[in-house]
């Protein structure tokens, strides 16, 4: 008989696949809305479909961020409203108090310009495979965010979805908006959660749930599986959608301008990063959140 945990697992690839957006709850944890919980005379994927027209209690976003997909550059965004650098850093102080209740196993290294923040999300209900994150954010402008994602001890997660270079995470497509320097970090953190749920989804299925963005054609070729909802963003399956395409084009070609383009696909977390979530002792410089 198929366990709870899986069952959970393959309704939430099934709501993510369909572009809805789980539930958050407290901790990191990625549920399904209590309504389309699985009941003894309810055991159809049916109750997924349904659940456009609820709204959850918990907390929850509209709809998922709409693209995931590596870059070979770190991004920063600047808030839309003027905002000067200490109303920045003041914005953060109080946000820390909503990431302590979001997120209870926090920590944070504050400085004049920049901090560092470390959460804990159990992604799970039983939390047998908790992710940790280390987050950086500048409070000069433009902010500038960038985080790196670990399974227990520090094995990195990725390396799909990070980007080339310093293995960064890339949760969603900035040009996509869904999160902008001055909002709150919670949101944020919420979309790391749900990037290192899928990951463990990939681990154990071998399938990444939900829409994804490969900036390239090659890259998608390499990376998604025949299954998945295809890297171009769109909800259909890269088989039914560009993988034909994908095959009959100069993939050569393709492949050197990706490997210019991206360090030769090389992804690598900067040594101090991962020394500092190893020992707590020496907070990665702020110039790391800029390069
Ligand atoms: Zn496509």
């Amino acid at each position: 008989m198929m366990g709870t945990k899986t069952r959970n697992l393959e309704i939430l690839h099934h709501l993510l696949d369909q572009d809805l957006y789980p539930v958050i709850m407290e901790g990191g944890i990625i549920k399904m809305p209590d309504e389309l919980k699985p009941s003894p005379t309810n055991q159809g994927m049916e109750t997924v479909d349904g659940y456009s027209t609820r709204r959850s209690k918990a907390r929850s976003r509209e709809r998922s961020p709409r693209w995931e997909g590596p870059s070979d550059r770190s991004w920063s965004t600047s808030s839309t409203t003027p905002v000067v650098c200490s109303d920045i850093r003041s914005i953060y102080e109080r946000d820390l108090m909503q990431i302590e209740l979001a997120y209870p196993e926090s920590r944070q290294w504050l400085f004049d310009d920049h901090m560092w923040l470390l959460t804990k999300s159990q992604l799970t209900e039983d939390g047998s495979d908790p992710a940790s994150f280390l987050i950086g954010i500048t409070f000069t402008l433009p902010v500038s965010v960038k985080a790196w994602g670990f399974w227990e001890g520090v094995t990195p997660i990725g390396p799909r979805h990070t980007n080339y270079g310093d293995g960064s995470i890339c949760a969603f497509n900035p040009a996509d908006r869904s999160w902008k320097g001055g909002e709150s970090l919670v949101p944020l953190l919420d979309m790391y959660s749900l990037w290192a749920f899928r990951h463990l989804h990939l681990m154990k299925f071998g399938y990444w749930p939900g829409r994804q963005h490969c900036d390239t054609r090659y890259e998608r070729f390499i990376e998604v599986q025949d299954f998945e909802l295809c890297g171009c963003g769109s909800n259909t399956k890269y088989i039914e959608c560009c993988k034909a395409s994908d095959q009959n084009a100069d993939l050569l070609h393709e492949a050197i301008s990706f490997n210019l383009r991206s360090n030769n696909g090389f992804r690598q977390i900067p040594l101090i990063v991962k020394q500092f979530v190893t020992d707590f002792q020496k907070p990665p410089p702020k110039t790391i959140l800029l390069s």
